[in-house]
């Protein structure tokens, strides 16, 4: 049996690595890019390139978007040229960006009135876990959609958890991102701590590495922050967003997410300071003595 063919919209550090896996899975692939020279890349790679997300979705059976936010999303799903004006019926939506759950639960509205599926279904993992189909797919929508659309998620994961209804997905991944976020601001202000204290920088990052707050991501972002590396694998800017979103989320259910606010805080400081296009872990520079 023939594969489906699917439209990606979408190809930044996240996109780009998914369209080669899909690519590399033997679906016949439809790329759409803001920027049109990254689908020219994916073009050379086997892609067809599109013009607009309209064209990209007209005979596309599942259609995925991996953009940057909620209004890059609104753009692309629903603008004049957006995916769902060129969509067919009865087709697949899946919306993989971390985005509010209140923007999830309108577009899955009008997907229903355009008379398709829709599934939310973030990610984690980074760029090299989408380079490499180690995504886990956090999938919130119907049980029969995510059944279509399993064969595609496959190639591009380690791991589908189906949470729930649409919005599932969302929620869990803002809740997943604002504990990574206030982790690493934590971890920012310890460095800082260590870096003006006197102690042996790699000592006593050691204690905390190989101790009880030594979390993966701990780990991770500590050698990024000492070495310092600052290549883009999750941008800063789109940290912010994430934990902007999620207090926003806490909001609507009237809880207050303080330590989200708090590390909003230090990286709305970086993002000022000019950091936001570098990898998150450059928001412990701001608190670095130069
Ligand atoms: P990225 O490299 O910055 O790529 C962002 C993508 O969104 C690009 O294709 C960009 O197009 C597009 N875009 C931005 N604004 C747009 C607009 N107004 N209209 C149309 N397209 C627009 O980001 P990424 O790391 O791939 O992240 C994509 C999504 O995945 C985000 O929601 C992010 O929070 C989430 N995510 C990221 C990671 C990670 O580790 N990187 C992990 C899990 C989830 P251009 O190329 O034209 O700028």
């Amino acid at each position: 049996m023939s594969k489906p063919r699917i439209a990606l919209l979408g190809l930044g550090i996240m996109g780009a690595g998914m369209a080669r896996r899909l690519l590399g899975g033997g679906f016949p692939l439809t790329v759409w890019n803001r920027n049109p020279a990254k689908s020219a890349v994916l073009a050379a790679e086997g892609a067809q390139a599109a013009a607009t997300p309209r064209e990209a979705a007209a005979g596309a059976e599942i259609i995925i978007s991996m953009v940057a936010d909620d209004a890059a999303s609104r753009g692309v799903w629903l603008g004049a040229n957006g995916a769902l004006a060129g969509a067919a019926k009865g087709v697949v939506l899946i919306e993989s960006s971390t985005l509010t759950v209140s923007w999830i639960m309108e577009l899955a509205q009008a997907v229903a009135a355009h008379g398709s599926e829709f599934l939310d279904a973030p990610v984690t993992g980074s760029r090299i876990h989408a380079a490499g189909g180690e995504l886990n797919f956090l999938v919130g929508g119907p049980a029969a959609a995510l059944e279509r659309a399993r064969p595609a998620l496959v190639v591009m994961s380690r791991s589908i958890t189906h949470l729930g209804p649409v919005g599932s997905g969302a929620m869990i991944k803002l809740i997943n991102n604002f504990v990574c976020g206030t982790q690493i601001a934590a971890l920012a202000e310890a460095l800082a701590l260590i870096e003006r204290s006197g102690l042996d920088r790699a000592q006593a990052l050691a204690v905390l590495t190989e101790g009880a707050p030594g979390s993966p991501l701990v780990k991770t972002i500590a050698a990024r922050m000492t070495a310092p590396d600052y290549t883009p694998n999750f941008l800063l800017r789109l940290m912010a967003k994430d934990l902007g979103y999620a207090i926003q989320e806490g909001g609507r259910r009237q809880l207050p997410l303080l330590t989200a606010t708090a590390a909003l805080g230090l990286f709305q400081q970086a993002v000022a300071l000019g950091h936001g296009e570098k990898d998150m872990s450059a928001v412990v520079e701001p608190l670095r003595k130069k």
